[in-house]
């Protein structure tokens, strides 16, 4: 089907080449793929947080690197993340990783892995360390420390000490410090940047094991095949299944789907994270580090509901109880403003002002732009706004992606490996606690390369790829730049994005639940009568949504399955039919499939185990604020 018909022009990669490929069978076969072939020692698709954090590492241990991504690196996720990071520094008060490891296993409602928990944990203070000696501009104390504010979820004592100030941050601009240190760090080392390179699918071997990906070129519509050692996958989240989204407009799952196409399983789709606080209509976010220092939620009646819902810890409870105690106050007829009193205040008007400009400067000028609110005069109108996923590729704690084979519930899959939004260590289970982000992206994406570092040596020999490598994807790929059915993507996306917004919502219920796996269903078969109007291959951004577009719906199809079959609520899945957690039968894993363009499920047990005798399993009770 493919002609090889010369193989010139030198390429950025120490091993590479170029053959000119014609499709026999495409609409456009005056149109040729020119294939690249590069060979390092492993490939990073992602240079966000966790891709950066990898990809350092990985040069470090003298690993040739290649990392690809299709944004700029510093235009990456990871640089709206405003609240801060988590680590036991013990800068404000006493502290102990063990405290903040029982905080993520209770806000995890009890789905995390233990063992990648406590693995986490103990990381953090040396993390945040490292990011500090990277040179980030960490908010400080009078006496020079690095200062940390109270954040969702967090105490002192496992539960038993109140509020812990535990969660570090610069200002709240900390992603933006964040990404931009890793990239300054990124940049004294060898890795070899592939920017604006868009991954299309992984290149499995048929043994199961990963041997790199195949990308495109945007700029100039080339394909690439890295052939790598280790592929490591971290390309962030999918809030984009969404209509109202925190997450940037690129946060389409794309490695997510391309784990799923390669016949591996998702993990824990079905918990999807509300914000409590995205800005009502824009659907911005409004950190939860505003009540972190002291902000308050009121409803129509100005009165502090959170009181009612989490006595103790009230406005800084866990997130999703946040957002479910905001939906009922809203259902009662007590949201504010107009006619449809469908929104919330959050009132930070009471706080100093000198407070509001040196801790919450971005959010000051965030509600001036989206709301029009002067944050010291009037309260932000806000909506709970989906934020994060807390389900992705399974991984263990050394970040190599698991599946079931036989009776082995956690058989690594050689070669490929997962961190960040994107991987489901599961360190968040259920629920992830606010600031534990960006803490698991540095955490896990180091981890990584520490991985391959134990399993593989630089300048290794690797396996010759199959003959065939790669040429579905180019035959995919042109068929999907060819499509000519009746519906624009937009069109697709928005009706996708719709159903998953009112079915897989805050609050579930079966029938709720139901209706949204038929229509999901429908949307993914609406996509083969989707139509491209643009079918060049020179910055397309037509194909490239498209693209994305059924990246999403493999996520969004799994996450509605698995939300239909789990019978209980735990964490984020909050059902009306089912309304407590159900130990006995569904603290396990959700597995999700993609099998012929179907979802399959199947499940994997929780780690409740930990690493070693530092710190003893918590065993599951009822989790209360
Ligand atoms: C507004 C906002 C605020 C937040 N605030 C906080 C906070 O204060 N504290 C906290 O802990 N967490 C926070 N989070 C969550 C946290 O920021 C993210 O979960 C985390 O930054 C994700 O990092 P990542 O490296 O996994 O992915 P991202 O930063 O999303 O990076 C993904 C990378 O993958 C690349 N990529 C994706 N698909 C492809 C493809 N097909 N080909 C090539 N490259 C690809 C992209 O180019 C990008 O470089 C926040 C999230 C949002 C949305």
């Amino acid at each position: 089907m493919w002609r090889c018909v010369h193989g010139l022009r030198a390429s950025r990669s120490l091993k590479s080449s170029v053959s000119r490929l014609f499709s026999s069978t495409s609409t456009s076969a005056s149109f040729p793929y020119t294939i690249v072939d590069h060979t390092y020692d492993t490939v990073v698709v992602g240079a966000g947080g966790a891709g950066l954090r990898a990809a350092i590492g990985l040069s470090e241990h003298g690993f040739n690197t290649a990392c690809i991504t299709k944004l700029f690196p510093t235009r990456s996720h990871t640089v709206a993340a405003q609240g801060g990071i988590n680590a036991a520094l013990g800068n404000m008060t006493e502290d102990d990783w063990r405290w903040h490891m029982y905080d993520t296993v209770k806000g995890s409602d009890w789905l995390g892995d233990q063992d990648a928990i406590q693995y986490m944990c103990r990381e953090a203070p040396k993390a945040v360390i490292e990011l500090e000696n990277y040179g980030l501009p960490f908010s400080r104390t009078e006496d020079g420390k690095i200062y940390q504010r109270a954040f969702g979820g967090q105490s002192l004592n496992f539960g038993k000490g109140g509020q812990a100030y535990r969660c570090a941050c610069a200002a709240d601009r900390t992603g933006h410090a964040l990404l931009h240190s890793l990239y300054g760090q990124a940049m004294k080392h060898n890795t070899q940047f592939f920017v604006e390179y868009f991954a299309l699918e992984l290149l499995m071997n048929s043994d199961g094991s990963c041997q790199g990906v195949i990308a495109l070129n945007m700029e100039d519509g080339t394909l690439h095949r890295f052939h790598a050692a280790s592929t490591i996958l971290a390309t962030g989240g999918y809030g984009r299944a969404y209509f109202s989204a925190t997450s940037a407009h690129t946060c389409t799952g794309d490695g997510n789907a391309m784990v799923a196409r390669a016949g591996l399983p998702l993990q824990d789709l079905e918990f999807v994270q509300f914000h409590p606080t995205g800005i009502y209509g824009a659907g911005c976010l409004i950190t939860e580090g505003s009540r972190g220092e002291g902000g308050i939620l009121r409803n129509s009646e100005g009165e502090r509901f959170m009181e009612r819902y989490a006595p103790t810890a009230k406005d800084l409870a866990s997130r999703d109880v946040v957002s479910r105690s905001m939906t009922m106050e809203i259902r009662e007829g007590r949201g504010v403003e107009g006619p449809l009193k469908d929104h919330i205040y959050l009132h930070l008007n009471h706080l100093p002002p000198d407070v509001l400009k040196e801790r919450l400067p971005g959010i000051s000028e965030t509600a001036a732009i989206f709301a029009g609110v002067d944050v010291t005069k009037e309260p932000i109108p806000v909506l709970p706004t989906v934020h994060y996923n807390m389900g992705g590729i399974p991984t263990n704690y050394h970040g190599e992606v698991v599946t079931i084979k036989g009776n082995d519930p956690d058989a690594v899959v050689p070669g490929l490996m997962a961190a960040g939004e994107a991987a489901c260590a599961s360190v968040h289970g259920a629920n992830r606690l606010g600031a534990n982000s960006l803490l698991d992206i540095v955490v896990f994406g180091r981890a990584c390369a520490n991985r391959v570092a134990e399993i593989h040596r630089p300048g290794e020999k690797q396996k010759p790829l199959e003959k065939d490598a790669g040429e579905k994807t180019i035959s995919w790929l042109d068929k999907i730049r060819n499509s000519n059915g009746s519906l624009p993507t937009s069109k697709i996306r928005l009706n996708m994005q719709r159903v998953m917004q009112n079915n897989a919502a805050v609050f579930r219920t079966q029938e709720t639940l139901e209706e949204g796996c038929q229509l999901i269903d429908k949307a993914w078969e609406s996509f083969h009568d989707v139509k491209l109007k643009d079918r060049t291959l020179i910055w397309n951004s037509d194909l490239i949504e498209t693209l994305e577009l059924e990246n999403l719906l493999i996520n969004a199809s799994i996450t509605m399955h698995s939300a239909e079959a789990r019978k209980e609520s735990r964490g984020a899945h909050a059902r009306e039919d089912f309304t407590t957690r159900d130990d006995e039968n569904w603290m396990k894993h959700s597995l999700g499939y993609w099998d012929n363009e179907k979802v399959r499920l199947d499940y994997r047990p929780v780690h409740m185990n930990t690493l070693d005798d530092e710190v003893e399993s918590f065993p599951p009770k009822a989790r209360v604020y």
